[in-house]
């Protein structure tokens, strides 16, 4: 563990999943973190008693990504509370599986509300907010390289992520800020398990040749690299973690 500095992380979408397992390690290099959800309350503060209890620093934050307002409201209260804001990790995310023939339009709404227009607002705070030598890290998704079917609107709404990342990465210049991506491969997840069966869950997990689905851990040591020290000449990439699956 690294003792706590004076800098702040918001990790949207960090009551559970890869968002807890960020949260969690952005604590131990020593951030004082921000762990945003939509409504599971119970579960965020579950996160920030975890993170509290090895004598880290968290906060829990309900905002829903998709409302600016929301978005605005809490960078405004971690700003007034800690001083300023010098990671965003924009984790947040849905996804609904359909072949385009089945997709409703709200699936589509829905899964472009939350992870484009979600990114977005929270990329916009902080391309205006973020203090010199901060970090963002948008999630997109492998899938983008797979390219599998029921897959075309999720793997839309991260193409788009994609090219938001490349082009705030040139607009921060002069200002020390780097902007990149992490794009997992399939991880043990309720956004990757819900409604799969068992027999899908094992050949999706045999597609990469470590032969297992990723960790929730796996994704977040990619964030921890690519915000960290370790992290400085990395900016504008998408950054795939999947195991050698694409
Ligand atoms: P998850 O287990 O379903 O967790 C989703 C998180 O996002 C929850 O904390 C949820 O909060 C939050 N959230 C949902 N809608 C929100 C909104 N409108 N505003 C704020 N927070 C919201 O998902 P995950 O698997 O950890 O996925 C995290 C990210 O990784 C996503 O961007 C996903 O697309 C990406 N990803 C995942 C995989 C995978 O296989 N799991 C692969 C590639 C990419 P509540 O608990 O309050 O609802």
């Amino acid at each position: 563990m690294t003792p706590p500095n004076d800098k702040v992380a918001i990790v949207t979408g960090a009551s559970r999943g890869i968002g807890a397992a960020v949260a969690d390690r952005l604590a131990r290099d020593g951030y004082t973190v921000i762990v945003n959800y939509a409504g599971n309350a119970a579960a965020a503060e579950k996160v920030v008693g975890a993170i509290e209890a090895w004598g880290g620093r968290a906060l829990a934050a309900q905002a829903d990504v998709s409302a600016p307002q929301a978005v605005a409201a809490m960078f405004d209260k971690v700003e007034a509370a800690f001083g300023g804001v010098d990671v965003v990790v924009n984790n947040a995310g849905v996804m609904t599986l359909a072949p385009l023939a089945e997709a409703t339009d709200d699936a589509f709404d829905r899964q472009f509300a939350i992870n484009v227009k979600g990114t977005f607002n929270v990329m916009r705070e902080a391309a205006r907010r973020l203090r010199p030598g901060g970090s963002v890290v948008n999630f997109s998704s492998s899938v983008i390289g797979l390219r599998m079917e029921s897959y075309a609107l999720y793997a839309a709404t991260k193409a788009a992520v994609e090219a938001m990342t490349a082009v705030m990465a040139k607009e921060m210049r002069g200002r020390a800020i780097r902007v990149n991506a992490v794009a997992p491969g399939p991880v043990a997840t309720e956004l990757f398990l819900d409604g799969k069966s068992p027999e899908l869950i094992n050949r999706l997990a045999g597609l990469n040749p470590m032969e297992r689905l990723g960790t929730p851990e796996d994704i977040a040591n990619i964030v921890s690299l690519l915000v960290g020290p370790d992290g400085v000449w990395v900016n504008g990439q998408v950054l795939r973690a999947n195991g050698g699956m694409v």
